[in-house]
């Protein structure tokens, strides 16, 4: 057996601050990266052009990389329970390496691919949770259960120590000619592009991919958003926000660095304000983790509603009210001007998410997991836990326990887009309406029809009052 080992990257696109890569990299100098391109991931109905078209880019960027650190990064296609270890017996590899997922898809294949490979007597290390700060295991109530209320989790999750980011792969060795050739015969391809799988995206990026750029974006938010990001995050037409989940979701940037950026950007705080700033900033990191536990401990929130009342909710799912939801032509500006921002450039701010989660399940009655599923499709940031977490919480169908939220879309237009900034941004149509009229949506149905904009699709108070009648019947 060879002293090489196969690093298996899958959501951690970057050689810096990466776990498994680190520890692959001190027991042998010898390490050499794979990326597996699954039909069972690429082919399902819930795939974003988008996401893909970051997804590749960042592949892109990894290889170059890896070249720079001596080293390459193979391309296969092909379902990873066959192609990994044949890979991995083909290079004569003593190990596979790799960082464990919360998903669970992820755990099931990657338990298989355990057991092939240690059939074949190939060593393996999964344990390092490289996407997460703390371990499902390591963030449990007094009582050893996992949580279900962010607020405590939170205080528990805070109240730990943080690793630092770990070393950066660098002087490995990679394949001789000989392994290439055997790597090549066992189906390494050139990295395709994202037409070349199907997915045509013509829109931008809201990061551009790769570890470089993600950094820099980290670097620009902490050196001045962060500050601000208490009072400025709400509102959806300004850039408070890092935009960073694209590089989350696929681990372009490791979470321990964003921390210690986090800590630093603390100490250089010069004002409370400030400090209540980054610390919220700290919160919603955490958040991500508290839905990534939430899947892993409880894999059944993939498949709907945690609260009994939802379970057999009698959603309405009016076939035409959720196309206009989608399309952006519901006649409420703030929930349009939202779908559109999604469909237009793959990326939607939080305040948003909340308002169209929110009218779509109270509003339209519609289930939350066509929507939840809308937004994978959309989303260059879609991501399971997180998606599913905000649905969860929008629709109040999770695990929180308050439980009913209805946003009222006028309030919130006329709180966190005052001057319409935001409407107007993404519904060109009405830039010549007043204000008062966009925000609070009383735009009369001739201005309506004059500039080609649809007349509101329900009425909010009586669905208001709809969904609360359904859902007392449901609850007793
Ligand atoms: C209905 C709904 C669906 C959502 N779907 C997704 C999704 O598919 N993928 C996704 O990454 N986020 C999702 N979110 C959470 C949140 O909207 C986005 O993470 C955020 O808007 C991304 O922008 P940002 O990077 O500028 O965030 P910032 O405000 O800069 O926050 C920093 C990071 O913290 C994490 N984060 C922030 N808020 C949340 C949150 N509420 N839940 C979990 N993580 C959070 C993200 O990784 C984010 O990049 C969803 C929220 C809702 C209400």
């Amino acid at each position: 057996m060879s002293d090489l080992i196969l690093f298996w990257h899958r959501r951690d696109l970057r050689i810096s601050d990466n776990t498994g890569l680190a520890a692959a990299r001190k027991q042998s100098p010898k390490v050499v990266g794979v990326f597996c391109l699954d039909p069972n991931i690429l082919q399902r109905d819930d795939i974003a052009a988008v996401r893909v078209t970051y997804m590749i880019g960042c592949l892109q960027a990894l290889q170059k990389r890896y070249a720079e650190a001596g080293s390459q990064l193979l391309i296969l296609h092909g379902n990873p329970m066959q192609a990994i270890p044949a890979l991995a017996t083909a290079l004569n590899a003593k190990a596979v390496f790799w960082n464990w997922d919360v998903e669970p898809y992820s755990q099931e294949r990657d338990r298989t691919i355990i057991d092939a490979l240690q059939e074949k007597g190939i060593a393996f290390l999964t344990e390092n949770w490289d996407q997460i700060l703390h371990s499902p295991a390591e963030i449990r109530t007094g009582g050893n259960a996992p949580y279900t209320v962010y607020t405590p989790f939170w205080k528990n999750w805070i109240s730990k120590a943080k690793a630092k980011p770990v070393e950066t792969l660098q002087n490995a060795e990679g394949l001789t000619a000989i392994e290439q050739e055997i790597a090549q015969q066992t189906g390494a391809i050139p990295l395709p592009t994202a037409k070349d799988l199907g997915f045509i995206w013509d829109g931008g990026l809201v990061l551009p991919p790769g570890e470089t750029a993600a950094q820099e974006r980290l670097e620009e938010f902490s050196a001045s958003a962060i500050n601000e990001y208490q009072e400025q995050r709400n509102f959806p037409a300004m850039d408070g926000t890092s935009q960073l989940s694209a590089a989350l979701k696929f681990g372009v940037i490791g979470i321990r660095t964003v921390w210690q950026t986090t800590l630093e950007a603390l100490e250089n705080s010069r004002s409370d304000e400030t400090t209540t700033s980054i610390r919220t900033w700290q919160q919603e990191l955490a958040w991500r983790e508290f839905y990534q536990h939430a899947m892993y401990h409880f894999p059944e929130l993939a498949e709907g509603a945690y609260r009994e009342a939802f379970k057999n909710f009698p959603w309405e799912n009016n076939e035409e009210h959720y196309q206009a939801w989608c399309e952006g032509r519901t006649g409420y500006p703030i929930v349009d001007a939202a779908m559109r921002q999604m469909n237009e450039s793959g990326w939607m701010h939080n305040r948003c998410r909340m308002i169209v989660a929110s009218f779509l399940t109270k509003d339209l009655l519609i289930s939350p997991q066509l929507g939840e599923k809308y937004f994978m499709q959309r989303l260059i940031d879609g991501d399971l836990s997180a998606n599913n977490g905000g649905w969860q919480w929008s629709a109040s169908s999770g695990m929180d326990p308050k439980p009913i939220r209805i946003f009222n879309p006028a309030s919130q237009a006329q709180k966190f887009d005052p001057d319409a900034e935001y409407i107007r941004q993404w519904l060109p149509e009405l830039r010549s309406i007043d204000t008062e009229y966009l925000v609070t949506g009383k735009i009369t149905p001739l201005e309506r029809r004059a500039v080609g904009y649809p007349d509101p699709i329900v009425d909010h108070k009586i669905q208001q009052k709809q969904f609360k009648q359904v859902y007392q019947q449901q609850k007793n």
